[in-house]
């Protein structure tokens, strides 16, 4: 309740930062984190990088090198209990490849219990806070988990990797194209792998032919969620780590209805985890890379027009300006709230990127 006035009063964009700390190994590398703060962190700026000295940023919060997953996650928990009563959520993980986004959306390779991401603990509170209210209230929590890569959308939660779409109809394809040129059939096989976004009056925006698995208990998301990571690490051999240039999201729909009045609502909830936020050198890149990082910086960018219209409170949204904002359309602006997790990494070296990583969250905070 106070959290949802507090949002009224703020609007309903939030922006936390996060630092990650040294890793295992890096211990005599210098930092650039001159000061952290509730809500503000300052930065050194050497003088190769223009004007020597300080630069403050304030957000929501800060979270220091030291601050735990649960201490990240207290923070965002009441976000989840609002898409229980009907509320569209959407928590991003912003930054440049190796600040920790991944670790703190999903956690670390070795998972154990305190280190168990936002992703796991938003949907062990969901399974939590409905099975609380099931004298009153009954709900069905399911899960999708896309990729979005070079503008187009995977299914991650697929068994056999690829999507689900037209299972019949591909089939027959199947049958009469394996007469056909093996090269012929390769071509149009990457074309079906991807998904169309609707919008429809009672759905709203949805990915029809995504696979949707309902969950109830915790053990089934952490198995969904591996699936999700095999899929996407399966796509990744072809080039090396995908996962860096791709924009991976966990979407739970919740449908709740009154026991006594029978009245029905619904919540949703993405979990994305972004591609890396690093500028690549154009002069370096060519073919598949080059690509990649213009769609990168394309949605990237996308994303940030929208979150900076919505808090500008512009008539006009640009949502159609990439997949990434389509898809999340219905949890942008509006009733919903969004969090943002914006991620920086502490070594000096990176000091280019962790400034232009602030610059984009202060643009949209
Ligand atoms: P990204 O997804 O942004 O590319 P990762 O989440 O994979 O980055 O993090 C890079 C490395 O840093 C991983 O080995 C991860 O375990 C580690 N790491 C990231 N954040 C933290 C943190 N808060 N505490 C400890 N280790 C972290
Ligand atoms: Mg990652």
């Amino acid at each position: 309740k106070l959290y949802n006035q507090v949002q009224d009063l703020k609007g309903s964009i939030r922006v936390y930062c996060r630092v990650r700390p040294f890793l295992p190994g890096q211990t005599s590398v210098l930092t650039t984190v001159d000061h952290i703060e509730d809500s503000t962190i300052s930065i050194a700026t050497p003088s190769k990088y223009g004007k020597e000295g300080r630069k403050s940023f304030t957000f929501n919060k800060v979270f220091g090198p030291s601050a735990s997953q649960e201490a990240v996650f207290a923070d965002t928990q009441p976000l989840i209990r609002s898409v229980l009563d009907g509320y569209n959520v959407c928590i991003f993980a912003y930054g440049q490849t190796g600040s920790g986004k991944t670790f703190t959306m999903m956690g670390p390779n070795e998972l154990t219990e305190e280190s168990l991401g936002v992703n796991y603990r938003a949907l062990s509170d969901l399974f939590h806070l409905s099975s609380e209210r099931k004298e009153t209230f009954s709900y069905k929590i399911s899960v999708q988990m896309l990729e979005i890569y070079n503008e187009q959308v995977r299914d991650l939660l697929a068994t056999n990797g690829q999507t689900s779409r037209y299972p019949f109809l591909r089939l027959c394809l199947f049958i009469m194209l394996v007469c056909m040129i093996i090269l012929f059939f390769f071509t149009f096989l990457d074309l079906w792998n991807t998904l169309d976004i609707r919008n429809s009056s009672q759905d709203g925006i949805n990915v029809p032919d995504a696979t949707l698995v309902p969950v109830s208990t915790t053990s089934d998301v952490i198995s969904l969620m591996n699936l999700g990571q095999k899929n996407r690490a399966v796509s990744a051999t072809a080039m090396n780590d995908r996962s860096s240039r791709s924009h991976s999201c966990l979407t739970v729909h919740v449908q709740g209805r009154d026991l006594t009045s029978g009245a029905t609502l619904r919540g949703s909830m993405h979990l994305v985890d972004l591609a890396g936020s690093e500028r690549v050198d154009k002069s370096e890149v060519t073919g598949d890379r080059l690509k990649e990082a213009q769609h990168i910086n394309k949605s990237l960018s996308a994303l940030g027009d929208v979150i900076a219209s919505l808090s500008q409170k512009n008539n006009h949204i640009p949502y159609r300006n990439s997949k990434l904002t389509q898809l999340l359309q219905d949890s942008l602006g509006g009733q919903a709230k969004t969090l943002m997790f914006i991620h920086i990494s502490p070594e000096v070296d990176t000091l280019g990127e962790t400034l232009s990583t602030l610059k984009f969250a202060e643009r949209v905070a």
